[in-house]
């Protein structure tokens, strides 16, 4: 959480403090600063909601200076071989390792995940950084021979977009930075970031790894601030090309537009609903062993979490319940505590909402079959929720809940689950569990999202794709797709004299 203040902060160490959470400053052209007007935000520990420190607050003097720096840091690196590059983000990636444990602790501080779960994103960050720093080495172009004359030489080159503005959301802090740092960097561009000012120190300490690898100056940038004043200034600004967002549907639709009119691309990695499709002849165990964890998983604030449980009816009630008892059973805690299993909402917003749409689907019919209220004590803990019989005209089932919540409700025929699964604007991710082949091969057909896991949780990876349909998004943050966003193609035609 952040709220706004205009003091100095007495313990401004920059991100590589060694205080329990460091305060954190802007980086711009190489170097860690103060704003320029001395601005703040506070930050808070979503556990306690105690502020645990601060978060500098760019200017537009601030953006200018990270423009000018990252107009030149891409023309320096551009002219760097993609050995070069792999070379400093590989020693980036081993540096997050060894230093796993103590950015973990600090996401938790202020994120409120579990720690083991901090620990996991941060090495499947440095993962993400190995992989496109190989893939970077495999941005080839291509000869293509001339339909009308042996001696002209045509030539298809990828060459980097330029400078981006990348936007990320608080919920891993660390993870959806290191998805778009890492394909651009690989591809040769330069990028300023706006990182999360409710969780802010967990970026920085991934930019540091960056810069102890060393980064050269302007190459990364990294400010926080008010998101829509720094994005009203980096879009339309002539020195940035490429604009990257993680965030909600409703803020995308707004930064996408924005880009249009001034024909910049995008890469937008929205919202979703996951819809879970469970069908009669599924194996009942391997659904609820793989769709409990990914439910309660950093708290349900994940956009591909699973949340619109759509249950055969013949297996509904026993599968709810089993579910219930797992929810019921989680350990929800302080994330710095060995035995939490669920930790706190990122933010005071999100128990708003929950409240709202809980009590919206109780007045509707649901039944609450595990949770469904705030848990007595500090910190923003919403017990692990499981509702059965939701109307499809509840809000929490059109509405992103991004909480800990299951929706369930029956279905009686498989195309009439795909059709709810598609009735949403949604389209990223979603889950079905079948024993059929033939089942498997209808809603592989039938079920209009980016990404489908069946029989399984998700699994993303590098190397995948990651990325939505329809309001969802587009563009993708994985695979070499993911690099393909970065690269500008280009055609050069050569006549031998
Ligand atoms: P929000 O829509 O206000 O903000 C979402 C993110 O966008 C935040 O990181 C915020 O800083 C940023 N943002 C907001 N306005 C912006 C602007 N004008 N310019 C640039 N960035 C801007 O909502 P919130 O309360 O922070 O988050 C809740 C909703 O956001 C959730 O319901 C979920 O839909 C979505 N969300 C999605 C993801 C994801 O992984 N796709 C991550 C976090 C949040």
């Amino acid at each position: 959480m952040t709220d706004v203040t205009s003091a100095t902060p007495d313990n401004a160490t920059g991100a590589d403090s060694g205080a329990a959470y460091p305060d954190t400053r802007l980086f711009i052209d190489g170097q860690w600063g103060e704003a320029t007007d001395g601005r703040t935000l506070n930050v808070r520990n979503p556990s306690n909601g105690r502020v645990i420190g601060t978060v500098a607050h760019a200017s537009i003097a601030d953006l200018d200076r990270a423009l000018e720096a990252a107009d030149r840091g891409f023309r320096h690196w551009r002219d760097q071989t993609p050995a070069q590059r792999a070379a400093i983000m590989r020693t980036a990636s081993g540096l997050m390792r060894e230093r796993a444990d103590r950015i973990a602790h600090v996401m938790t501080l202020e994120q409120g995940k579990p720690v083991r779960e901090a620990k996991g994103e941060i090495l499947a960050a440095a993962d993400i950084v190995d992989w496109f720093a190989d893939e970077g080495l495999r941005v080839y172009g291509r000869l293509v021979p001339s339909r009308f004359d042996v001696t002209v030489r045509q030539m298809v080159l990828k060459e980097p977009v330029g400078p981006v503005a990348a936007f990320t959301p608080w919920n891993f802090p660390v993870n959806q930075v290191v998805r778009k740092v890492s394909a651009a960097l690989a591809s040769g561009c330069s990028m300023i970031i706006k990182a999360p000012e409710e969780t802010p120190a967990s970026p920085a300490a991934l930019v540091q790894a960056f810069v102890d690898a060393g980064i050269p100056a302007g190459v990364l940038g990294l400010v926080y601030g008010d998101p829509a004043e720094i994005s009203g200034y980096l879009i339309p600004h002539p020195v940035i090309r490429k604009i990257t967002f993680t965030g909600s549907t409703a803020v995308g639709k707004q930064l996408a537009s924005l880009a249009g009119q001034h024909m910049k691309r995008t890469s937008m990695e929205l919202g979703g609903h996951a819809p879970v499709i469970v069908c009669d002849d599924a194996d009942i165990e391997v659904a609820l062993r793989s769709m409990g964890p990914a439910t309660f998983r950093n708290a349900g604030q994940v956009c591909i979490s699973p949340t619109r449980f759509l249950v055969q009816n013949g297996i509904r009630e026993e599968f709810s319940r089993a579910l219930a008892e797992y929810a019921g059973g989680l350990r929800v805690g302080d994330g710095l505590a060995e035995e939490t299993q669920m930790g706190p909402l990122a933010n005071e917003r999100r128990i708003t909402a929950m409240t709202e749409l809980h009590s919206d689907a109780v007045g509707l019919g649901a039944r609450v079959l595990a949770g469904g209220e705030r848990l007595d004590r500090d910190g923003n803990f919403w017990a692990p929720t499981v509702l059965d019989d939701v109307s499809t005209g509840a809000r929490i089932f059109n509405e992103e809940p991004f909480g800990p919540v299951a929706a369930v409700r029956g279905f009686d025929r498989v195309e009439e689950a795909i059709d709810e699964a598609n009735r949403l604007a949604y389209g990223l991710a979603a889950y079905a569990f079948t024993g059929s082949l033939a089942r498997t091969e209808e809603l592989t057909r039938g079920i209009e999202v980016g990404m489908l896991w069946i029989n399984m949780a998700a699994a993303p990876s590098a190397e995948l794709p990651f990325g939505g349909l329809k309001d969802s998004g587009h563009g993708s943050e994985g695979g070499p797709e993911a690099m393909e966003s970065y690269l500008n193609t280009r055609t050069v035609a050569i006549k031998s004299a």
